[in-house]
């Protein structure tokens, strides 16, 4: 299926709120990563106080606690990304973004706030420590498969959350974290989607580390919206030696860390770095 000179646009979600981890490099990366194949991208930067534009990808980042619950009641009310999503459109949602297109998750003051419910996700807030350091985990067999078929490799990047997030049976689960916290709910799983909808707590950003997961996404966005879910266009491959080495880069800085809990292992890679 040849892609060049179709029209994408890629919207990065409330960048005044949800700006705070650099997620917004997910929806440059996207937007280069097509650009380089033939696609045409308006990258648009959504601000909260202006209607949500129509896209075919929504990016949304990690933030406070406080934007994050304005974040989602400005999106439950106007309501075009759940229009939009049931249309076929792609949503990434990372950390907060993650947190507030699942069902429920905390705000500030601890009160249960309603998420726009794109992915059968909960969050509660963690009892022990904020969760803060690099995060490496492993695709789980309910991970969608890349349009070649192959599984996705190791998913590298950084987390900084206080939420606990449970995956409900309506979603599956991404990944299975080999260090760090990830969703923090006990069953070690990481990040979750379901449909065109994949949340992770990976900022870092996630797809300049993961450009397997880039690829995958624009896959999907590319894919006719009545493809089975998970399927995407397989895309021309491109040289990806940069980014491979940062990918190297971080994983060997986390396996030289070897065995220890997330805290030390976070001052260990800034150190290795
Ligand atoms: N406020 C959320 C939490 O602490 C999300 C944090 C983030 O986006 N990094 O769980």
């Amino acid at each position: 299926m040849s892609v060049r000179g179709r029209r994408l646009t890629i919207a990065v979600v409330y960048p005044d709120l949800l700006g705070t981890y650099g997620d917004g490099g997910n929806g440059v990366i996207l937007a280069r990563r097509a650009a380089w194949r033939g696609i045409d991208v308006d990258l648009v930067q959504a601000l909260s106080d202006r209607p949500l534009p129509t896209a075919d990808l929504y990016s949304i980042g990690g933030g406070e606690d406080g934007p994050q619950a304005r974040a989602a009641t400005t999106l439950l009310e106007e309501g075009t990304l759940a229009a939009r999503v049931a249309e076929g459109a792609v949503v990434l949602g990372v950390c907060a973004g993650f947190q507030v297109i699942g069902t429920t998750f905390p705000d500030s003051a601890d009160r249960i706030q309603q998420g726009v419910g794109l992915l059968d996700l909960t969050t509660a807030k963690g009892t022990g420590k904020r969760a803060v350091g690099e995060l490496v985990a492993t695709p789980t067999p309910q991970a969608p498969r890349m349009a070649t078929g192959g599984h996705l490799p190791r998913l590298t990047g950084f987390e900084n959350h206080a939420g606990v997030s449970v995956v409900g049976p309506g979603a599956h689960t991404l990944a299975r974290v080999e260090r760090g916290v990830g969703n923090g709910g006990g069953d070690g799983t990481e990040g979750a989607w379901s449909g065109r909808v994949l949340g992770t707590y990976l900022h870092g950003p996630v797809l300049a580390r993961n450009t397997a997961l880039a690829d995958l996404l624009l896959g999907w966005v590319l894919a006719p919206s009545d493809a089975p879910e998970g399927t995407g266009v397989p895309l021309e491959p491109l040289d990806d030696h940069e980014e491979l080495a940062l990918r190297a880069e971080r994983l060997e800085a986390v396996d030289r860390a070897g065995g220890r809990g997330w805290r030390g292992l976070g001052r260990r890679v800034r150190v290795a770095r």
